[in-house]
């Protein structure tokens, strides 16, 4: 099937691609209280944060006549937020005063995952409850020098615009920067002592599979968005897992994660169960399957075919074990399957990578590429405070 053996890797298919774009994601600056930096963002986006919101449930939920009872299900996370992390709903009553919409549609831009799996719940998707469209592979590797910790976030192509990297220095906590889409308070990225990334994986309730008629929605917990700042608070691995062990969740995701000290696993979750994948190597991989037997996880045997996006990561890493740098982990983000136009750098007609990063935690510094990160520069951002901040406050 797949083909990753030395010489393959860097043999892209699709004949466009000659040039990389050197494209800056638009960066977000915000200081003080949560609730400052919060109207800090919605001022500074407040057309591109309107503008997605007014599209938010049609995107996530196609079906208008369940937008009701979708918006429902979401509202109902508010308690388990304001429980778990009270300065983020600061913060998000800070973006609704920002960009003049009401609390509870700035939340649910916190909710597009959650909105995508309750969808699947209500479709009885048996299988999976997330569309092909919800991707991402993500990595981490320690090196000699670093610990690296990776994302290719691949979603739908109309959702490119709006994307931003928001860069926040707290009162109260350490300075991020965490990838978002306009509007919401955050998904992956890294701060001062850790790094995170993330994959959607098929929702289920608990840790057994769902049966033939689909999986049951588990109801509301904190989700992802809130769950990747609160991750990014952590001063350590060790306490990213203590905090994903004492906090229900909203969705079923893998998170990947690393800490300064080359503490990086994987960690399958669901709302109410989790199972850490510790590294056998330097590094780890992961893309939207479980792995872990607690999940019934797919077997190494069976991920070439079921899951090549991680296989293949994987397999690249392999290939370059003991020399596992930046570079190596940038080849394997830009690698497309032999003679296909997509692979770990995803293109279909509607969904493409829309960012790449690769974190280098505890050095305040990462490298994203700007969509597909075949086409697009691996440029750096740092979250040393600019010297000088623009009139506008968005940097180019
Ligand atoms: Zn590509």
């Amino acid at each position: 099937m797949l083909d990753v053996g030395a010489g393959s890797h860097t043999e892209f298919t699709c004949e466009d691609v000659t040039m990389m774009q050197e494209k800056r994601f638009p960066v977000v600056e915000m200081q003080g209280s949560h609730f400052e930096m919060g109207q800090q963002y919605g001022q500074q986006c407040r057309g591109l944060i309107r503008d997605l919101s007014a599209q938010f449930d049609g995107i996530f939920v196609p079906d208008a006549t369940r937008h009701r009872a979708a918006r429902g299900a979401m509202v109902d996370a508010v308690p388990f937020v304001r429980a778990a992390a009270p300065a983020l709903i600061e913060e998000v009553e800070g973006i609704a005063s920002g960009a003049d919409l009401s609390f509870e549609d700035a939340f649910r831009m916190n909710c597009s995952a959650e909105m995508g799996q309750w969808r699947g719940c209500q479709e009885q998707r048996s299988a999976v409850s997330i569309a092909e469209a919800d991707e991402c592979t993500t990595l981490a590797a320690c090196t000699n020098t670093a610990t690296l910790v990776a994302w290719n976030m691949d979603w739908h192509r109309l959702l490119q615009p709006y994307m931003v990297l928001l860069k926040g220095r707290p009162d109260d906590g350490p300075a991020f920067l965490a990838f978002a889409l306009a509007g919401s308070v955050g998904r992956p990225g890294l701060s001062e002592s850790i790094a995170i990334s993330a994959n959607q994986l098929p929702y289920r309730s608990g840790p057994t599979p769902p049966g033939a008629d689909g999986p049951a929605w588990a109801g509301p917990g904190v989700p992802y968005c809130f769950l990747s700042r609160m991750l990014l608070e952590q001063e350590s691995t060790a306490a990213a897992l203590e905090l994903l062990e004492r906090t229900r969740r909203m969705g079923c995701l893998n998170y990947t994660l690393g800490d300064a000290t080359g503490d990086i696993c994987c960690v399958e979750t669901t709302p109410t169960a989790q199972a850490v994948l510790p590294r056998e190597e330097s590094f780890v991989t992961h893309a939207n399957s479980y792995h872990s037997p607690r999940f019934s996880g797919l077997p190494q045997a069976e991920r070439e075919r079921r899951d090549p996006r991680a296989h293949a990561a994987q397999t690249l890493l392999l290939d370059h074990r003991g020399r596992v740098e930046r570079d190596v982990i940038t080849m394997a983000q830009r690698y497309h399957f032999p003679g296909q136009c997509t692979g770990v750098c995803h293109h279909t007609e509607t969904t493409m990578t829309l960012l790449s990063f690769v974190a280098e935690v505890g050095q305040g510094r990462m490298w994203a590429a700007y969509g597909s990160p075949c086409e697009h520069a691996f440029l750096p951002y740092s979250l040393e405070p600019p010297r000088r901040r623009s009139r506008s406050g968005v940097h180019g």
